[in-house]
């Protein structure tokens, strides 16, 4: 364990540097000079410094930078109850605003995301499960009862409790008022409940053996070490690491493990329960604000153990971080594309190399990177060949749509159609599988050929039935369904063209009358918790047939299922994204993988034009040592990631011109970036060339592996000045190109 060591401390007056989080543009640097507080302040304290007519959060970070007369300088306005940010935290964050050319401001705001920050400890009142049933259960007094079981032991707010239950506060007094819910004052910010490592032994079985003993025993040595952990969904990958995050508990050291989505959270959380006896603490967008303050400083000083969380948890300030779990490492959400451009899992290997944890990243299909650095070495791996128990892989089988018979209005092959016919004979379920939310991608004028598109974005707007108005998806804006053309004005001629979830559901619908049919996409739910509801019903047998997007792809166990069908295979092999193979191949398999999971073996059939695409082949064949040797020699003969280094620079603004400008001048003065030998490509317009109204144009540098790309863009970039409006963001190792 390292500790934070005697920290330097100032007294009152002397000159320190204070990082702050905001920015004040290029002249000021991240770091300001302040003299110390009355009483002085030591390294990491969290201050509260005036700047301008304002105050604003900053970390004491060193000495003072000097030059400025320190008679001139202001005082820090005082140091907050919590406790100071250690050492190896402001190492991380400092390179990783290096690596993602992220201003530190920035980057500390993420870490302090926490609200209450600046106020002390102390009570509040709560409301928590009393004894007993309602005298009379309404459909509001149940809510607020199944709330606070679902969410065990945590105590709310009322504020929080009314709005999770979605009911009014009168409801909960009422509650009160007959004993069934408890109103006390308690401390802020208890220490979350003891987990036991030891509560349940588990007897891993197989590959998990090793594997488990090679978890344990990297946990147990202390130091930083990455694994890649991979097997097939069901392979006891779950299993296997929470024996590490076992033996961390016992080195009395914390544990977090990352994982992509809310929805997986909370199956998740109720397994730990089982395993731990407790569960861990939850961090995601849907914790209220006072769990959130509480493990914000609970992670701090040692009182969780044990949290689970959505990225921005690798934030958390954890006093003494003993293993990082990225489960499902290969998730596209673990990037973050918006704000602070990062990734959770590459930051999350930083962290543990700077902590000494061990971290391990688990999938059924990694990322190339990640096979890439298991290839080379540098991260052991650990392979789970078999599925738990008897259930295996499903046999994949691709049905050539050019020998299928279907009018264009149908998406469902009639040998699809047999098979799914079979199962719901047989009471098993099907799931069929398009990842198109919404009922059809495109509203097209029969009259003009006009396609409807956003106003704000050059993206054409997806009819969902469900709302019965048009959406964007890439802003999310929605208007009504037209009557009559936007563009030449002719009425009742606007039609749907191609297929999203909801209008398969027909389809399914009419070919199977009577059969329960489920359909399963984000949209469609109003809150997390309304999907996982859904999920388990069906789990349990509530559905014959679901249909779905790539959320049922995550995860989820449904037992009963023994047939998937994948409606358009193709659909993403013809990108021009450098990883679209790659993404293809990992999605069929997740999907694939949803088959069988029980004691019923499952088949797996992808409807494709192109069934000797390579892609394809590599799925059927379930040959991927063979499908990542190729996709990995292609990336190199191309020197794109992982074998050379790429980083996308988007600039938008409200006009096209003054955007196309800027861009042209950064790729005439590229000689900082020809200095390292790298190229610039653009400007073009960005594949969604406007979003929100605001135009994007595009550059993208190329360089090879182990060239200092960061310094090289960021002198390059301070070469220009950007005009008012327009916004300059810098993508390291870009995931998408849009
Ligand atoms: P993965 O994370 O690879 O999808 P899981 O860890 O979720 O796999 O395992 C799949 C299922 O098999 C789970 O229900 C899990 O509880 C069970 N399982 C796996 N390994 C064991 C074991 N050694 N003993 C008992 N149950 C196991
Ligand atoms: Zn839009």
């Amino acid at each position: 364990m390292k500790g934070q060591g005697v920290g330097e401390v100032w007294q009152a007056g002397e000159v320190i540097g204070v990082a702050v989080t905001e920015s004040f543009g290029r002249s000021l640097g991240p770091v300001l000079d302040y003299r110390a507080p009355e009483g002085g302040c030591a390294l990491g304290d969290f201050v509260e410094v005036p700047l301008g007519p304002r105050k604003i959060l900053g970390v004491v970070w060193g000495v003072g930078v000097g030059g400025i007369d320190p008679a001139k300088l202001r005082a820090v306005g005082r140091v907050l109850d919590v406790p100071p940010m250690r050492d190896e935290m402001r190492s991380f964050l400092t390179r990783a605003a290096d690596y993602t050319l992220t201003p530190l401001s920035a980057m500390l705001r993420l870490a302090t995301r926490a609200p209450g920050l600046d106020s002390p400890p102390s009570t509040r009142r709560v409301y928590r499960l009393g004894a007993g049933d309602p005298a009379r259960a309404t459909e509001a007094r149940t809510k607020v009862l199944e709330v606070l079981r679902d969410y065990g032991g945590l105590s709310f707010t009322l504020a929080e409790l009314a709005a999770q239950a979605g009911v009014t506060t009168s409801v909960i007094k009422g509650l009160v008022t007959s004993g069934v819910v408890l109103e006390e004052d308690a401390p802020r910010d208890v220490p979350y409940p003891r987990l036991d490592p030891d509560a349940v032994v588990v007897r891993l079985a197989g590959d998990q053996i090793g594997a488990g003993d090679a978890l344990v025993a990297s946990v147990a040595l202390g130091g930083f070490s990455a694994t890649l952990l991979k097997g097939v969904t069901g392979s006891g990958k779950t299993e296997v690491y929470l024996e590490a995050v076992a033996e961390c508990l016992r080195a009395g050291r914390q544990a977090l493990v990352l994982l992509p989505e809310i929805a997986l959270t909370s199956e998740f959380l109720t397994r730990v329960e089982a395993r731990f006896g407790a569960r861990p603490a939850e961090w995601h967008s849907g914790v209220t604000m006072t769990e959130r303050r509480r493990l914000w400083r609970m992670a701090a000083n040692g009182g969780a153990q044990f949290v689970a969380g959505a990225r921005s948890a690798l934030f958390l300030p954890f006093q003494d971080l003993g293993l990082i779990v990225v489960d499902e490492e290969h998730d596209s959400s673990y990037k973050q594309e918006e704000g602070v451009i990062y990734n959770a899992r590459d930051m999350a290997v930083l962290r543990a190399a700077i902590c000494g944890s061990a971290i391990v990243l688990a999938s059924a299909t990694p990322s190339l990177e990640s096979w890439v650095n298991a290839a080379t070495g540098k991260y052991g791996r650990l392979d789970l060949g078999a599925r738990f128990g008897v259930a295996e892989m499903p046999d994949m089988r691709a049905i050539d749509m050019r020998a299928e018979k279907l009018p264009s209005t149908r998406w469902i092959s009639p040998t699809l159609e047999r098979e799914v016919a079979k199962r719901v004979a047989a009471g098993e379920q099907s799931l069929i599988f398009l990842n198109r939310r919404g009922y059809a991608p495109v509203t097209l004028c029969r009259a003009c050929g006009e396609q409807v598109g956003c106003t704000d974005c050059d993206a054409r707007m997806v009819e969902h039935r469900f709302l019965n108005r048009l959406m964007c998806h890439q802003c999310g804006a929605t208007r009504a369904m037209p009557e009559v053309c936007p563009s030449c004005q002719v009425a009742g001629k606007m039609a749907p063209v191609g297929p999203g979830v909801e209008r398969l559901a027909e389809e399914v619908v009419a070919l199977f009358p009577d059969a329960r049919v489920a359909v399963l996409s984000s949209d469609l739910f109003g809150s997390a918790r309304a999907l996982k509801e859904q999920i388990e019903a069906i789990a349990a047998g509530a559905a014959d047939i679901i249909i779905g997007t790539q959320i049922v792809a995550k995860g989820h166990n449904f037992p009963l299922l023994t047939l998937v069908g994948v409606i358009d295979a193709d659909l993403g092999l013809t990108g021009s994204d450098l990883r679209a193979a790659e993404r293809t191949f990992q999605l069929m398999r997740q999907v694939a993988g949803r088959a069988g999971r029980a004691d019923k073996p499952g088949v797996a059939m992808m409807q494709t034009f192109q069934p000797e695409h390579p892609v394809i082949r590599a799925i059927l064949g379930g040959d991927e040592e063979a499908f990542w040797q190729a996709e990995a020699e292609e990336r190199r003969v191309a020197g794109v990631p992982p074998y050379g280094r790429m980083a996308g620079i988007i600039l938008s603004g409200p006009e096209v011109g003054p955007v196309f400008e800027l861009g042209a001048e950064l790729a005439r003065r590229d000689g900082p970036l020809r200095a390292i030998g790298a190229q610039v490509f653009g400007p073009a317009p960005a594949p969604i060339a406007r979003v929100r109204g605001r135009h994007r144009v595009r550059l993208l540098v190329k360089a090879d592996k182990g060239v200092a790309l960061q310094a090289a863009i960021s002198a390059w970039v301070a070469q220009v000045r950007l005009p008012n409006n327009v916004r300059l963001a810098v993508d390291i190792d870009p995931q998408s190109f849009l």
